[in-house]
């Protein structure tokens, strides 16, 4: 009996040698090019220890990678680090250790654990986000989406994370809470820096059509994040004012029954109206706005009861000149549509709760198609239909009304048509340490000024004390302070840092050319590689890094920095996660699977075939101990089927079908071919269910055990075992290469051109003919495949139940459909 296979002993070899030969560096295609192959797993955030979890990731990207190398493409597989953030700054507080230093040892560990994967990568092109060389770049696109009027400082109210003690972008708000640590997130108002995301609201929803290889649910959330309603904007006047406000519907056929104005707090028109009312009413406003400047907007909008106050001030109804009373509520937000809504109580739900509360009138002007006169409303009525009590529209529908009303509104110049995007600028300054430093210099003189770009990188400064409190770049004295680009007079510099986003929206450009020094990449580069093949990730960034990395790659396509399609990922895919027995691995819970101790105890090939093994990739699997040690079994089973052929394989090709008739042996060969199908099927349809694929291995395996050991000098047992290192390196690459060397080869399995499928050799060998008389089904037969007509005719004539229905008889017809069907007319 064979030794088991001694994965300790090979797996590490195998990985230095890989690296030492440099197989997986990706060699810039010449020219643009169909044979070249972008595969990129999302860029990690270096926090630590890996786990099996993360391993399914960079397993399936890498499985990806590996086959498409070996049918002959160019691929590009890289890796680097998302480095800065926020973990590091809080180990720094927390702990007292550089936040470099952590970044750094955490990078190092992990880059370990990815090697110990057993993946792929052109570690060549590694970048690191967090090293002046990378972030030199974000700041010279920043001044690139500066100088196109796309960067921009502005006062508003901002999310703002307590516990993190930094500003939030929408994006990072998930339902209501900081989408890191998960506090309640509260509203300030501050100076910030925003990017104008908006300026691509269009494009950005309009492509989402054309991304056919993206999961549906990821541009479904894409879609509704950016939000677009189109509706008529119109404004309102004021009563014994000049001043107007202005609202935003997509019901403007509702425009009669409006009862009353809503506002928030915050709109500029509020001090214009707390000026026309009484002092006791300006004071109650006043408070009523400073109840609510700390409230978050989940409180705002969901969390807390829909109230207001009467402003004592009043609007007039463009159309039906009625007077409306003018309240400021909590749940109108002033930076979302026009900061007011017109109140029509009788077709909304939450106007309707809102006059039933304050006792606001309600006016039916919409009746369902049919019904003619109004009967009293229990609850609104929020469909469409026919118009009543509407002046000129009555009797209109409503589609018809809002197109005659908008007209109106135009012809008296007061608003029209408008299409509203609920998508807001991304707010990218950050007061914290451990990030971009925005290159941005204030002059008392000259005021705003980019820092011109012979300047950059601006360096981030070390030792600087980091406690947790407001900017700790703001309190660096030899930063802040500087000299003015423009007049060399004092100036201080900006202490906000960008969002880690910033980085990540483009990381996918630098690896194209990641030691360029005088440009992010060179046009070439992306000209050669762009777009992204197969990314890979969570689907956790579907909105977020998502988003931002669309709307930079429009903006550099705008720029003539890329060309081709100004999409930057052809297709995506999200991994599902990867559960202990059923459950979350979490450290808390004591189940976390580490990548150190399965290499360790079941190496590395069995835990890749187990990631892949389980389910379909975007499905969450399930890591068990019966799982690894069933894979271990697998490979072991491996090792013993080929063993005995090592010195021998090798004479048998491998490009050519090995001569045979026996069944048995036969269907071995279909086996390795059955195999080979499944593994190009799945890649090449990107589907990438190869659970299905190591099944077939399983057969395959299992056949070959079976024949190997009744015929071992059999061509087809040596063509089943030289060919199994070829196609199952992309999956378990170390054993691939160990029995590889072992069959005599000097170079890796890994620069072989994959084994093409042969038609031929996934014919069945038997066909199954059904024979009809007089179109009746009287018997099925069973021949050797490519049997003639006239032999097959001849069998079924032979056949007992046939010879039943037919004796006596004269045929009249045979009707044959080769390899399927015989009728006999008789
Ligand atoms: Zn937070
Ligand atoms: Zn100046």
């Amino acid at each position: 009996m064979a030794e088991a296979y001694d994965f300790r002993a090979v797996e590490r070899a195998w990985q230095e040698r890989w690296e030492r030969e440099g197989i997986y560096r990706a060699v810039d295609p010449s020219s643009p090019s169909d044979k070249k192959y972008y595969v990129l797993e999302m860029l990690p955030y270096p926090s630590g220890d890996l786990h099996v979890g993360h391993a399914k990731n960079y397993t399936l990207g890498d499985a990806i990678a590996r086959t498409m190398r070996m049918q002959g493409y160019d691929v590009l597989h890289p890796m680097g680090w998302d480095a800065f953030g926020l973990p590091a700054e809080n180990a720094a507080i927390q702990r007292g250790i550089d936040p470099n230093v952590w970044t750094e040892s955490n990078i190092e560990n992990m880059q370990r654990q990815v090697r110990l994967m057993g993946t792929s990568y052109d570690w060549t092109r590694e970048i690191a986000t967090c090293k002046p060389d990378y972030y030199r770049w974000n700041q010279w696109l920043f001044l690139r989406l500066y100088e196109a009027g796309l960067a921009y400082k502005r006062e508003a109210p901002v999310n703002w994370c307590p516990h993190d003690a930094t500003v939030l972008a929408n994006e990072q708000v998930v339902d209501g809470k900081c989408w890191r640590c998960g506090s309640v997130v509260e509203r300030r108002k501050l100076s910030q820096w925003f990017l104008k995301i908006t300026d691509y609201a269009d494009r950005l929803l309009n492509d989402i059509e054309t991304l056919d290889g993206w999961p549906e649910r990821t541009r479904v959330m894409q879609r509704n994040w950016i939000g677009r309603s189109e509706g008529v904007q119109f404004s309102f006047g004021i009563e014994q004012s000049e001043a107007r406000i202005d609202v935003f519907t997509t019901r403007v056929d509702t425009v009669f029954g409006v009862t009353f104005l809503a506002v928030a707090p915050e709109h500029p028109v509020v001090a214009t109206i707390s000026e026309l009312v009484s002092k006791k009413h300006a004071a109650e406003i006043a408070a009523f706005a400073e109840s609510l400047t700390s409230k978050s907007e989940l409180e705002r909008t969901s969390l807390m009861e829909k109230t207001g106050l009467f402003t004592g001030a009043y609007a007039v109804n463009p159309l039906s000149h009625e007077k409306v009373p003018i309240w400021v509520t909590n749940y109108v937000l002033a930076e979302y549509g026009t900061g007011a809504v017109m109140g029509v109580p009788a077709h909304d739900e939450r106007d309707f709760d809102f006059a039933h509360r304050h006792g606001l009138p309600i006016a039916q002007v919409i009746v369902p198609k049919g019904a003619d006169t109004e009967a009293p409303l229990e609850a609104a009525y929020c469909d469409e239909g026919k118009l009543i009590a509407s002046g000129d529209f009555s009797g209109m529908s409503s589609a018809r009304a809002r197109a005659a009303i908008a007209e109106r509104l135009q012809s008296m110049g007061l608003g029209g048509t408008k299409v509203n995007f609920k998508l807001r600028d991304w707010l990218v300054s950050r007061q914290r340490y451990w990030g971009t430093p925005i290159p941005i210099v204030y002059c008392e003189k000259c005021g705003e000024q980019p820092v011109p770009d012979d300047q950059l990188p601006v360096v981030l400064p070390k030792d600087v004390p980091i406690t947790g409190e407001g900017s700790p770049l703001a309190r660096d004295a030899a930063f802040i302070n500087t000299t003015c680009p423009k007049c060399s007079g004092p100036a201080r510099r900006e202490s906000d840092t960008m969002d880690t986003f910033f980085e990540s929206s483009w990381y996918y450009l630098r690896y194209l050319d990641p030691k360029n020094g005088i440009a992010p990449w060179a046009i070439d580069k992306a000209d050669a590689w762009m777009n992204v093949d197969q990314y890979v990730g969570g689907a956790e960034h579907a909105v977020l890094h998502l988003l931002y990395s669309r709307f930079f790659y429009k903006f550099f396509h705008d720029q003539g920095w890329v060309g081709g399609r100004d999409e930057p990922f052809e297709r995506l895919f999200h991994q599902g996660m990867v559960l202990y027995n059923g459950e979350k691995m979490s450290k808390s819970r004591g189940n976390v699977i580490g990548i150190d101790e399965t290499a360790e105890r079941f190496g590395v090939d069995a835990m890749r075939l187990l990631l892949l093994y389980v389910t379909p990739p975007e499905d969450t699997s399930d890591w068990t101990d019966e799982g690894i040690i069933g894979r271990v079994r697998m490979l072991n089973r491996l090792w013993r089927a080929c063993e005995p052929h090592f010195a021998h394989a090798r004479e048998t090709p491998l490009r050519e079908l090995p001569p045979t008739t026996d069944g048995a042996e036969k269907a071995l060969v279909r086996a390795v071919h059955i195999a080979a199908k499944s593994s190009l099927d799945e890649t090449l349809s990107r589907r990438f269910h190869y659970n299905a694929t190591i099944a077939k291995f399983d057969e395959y395996l299992n056949a070959l055990t079976t024949v190997g050991k009744e015929r071992p000098d059999a061509a087809a047992v040596r063509y089943a075992v030289h060919a199994l290192p070829v196609l199952i390196a992309p999956f378990a690459p170390h054993v691939a290469d160990e029995l590889w060397s072992k069959m005599g080869y000097a170079t890796s399995v890994h620069t072989e051109r994959y084994l093409d499928v042969d038609e031929r050799a996934l014919e069945l060998d038997e066909m199954t003919l059904v024979v009809q008389v007089n179109g009746k089904l009287r018997a099925r037969i069973t021949l050797p495949s490519g049997t003639e007509e006239a032999t097959a005719v001849a069998a079924a004539l032979a056949n007992p139940s046939v010879q039943q229905h037919i004796e006596g008889k004269d045929i009249r017809k045979q009707v044959y459909v080769p390899g399927k069907l015989l009728n006999i007319v008789v």
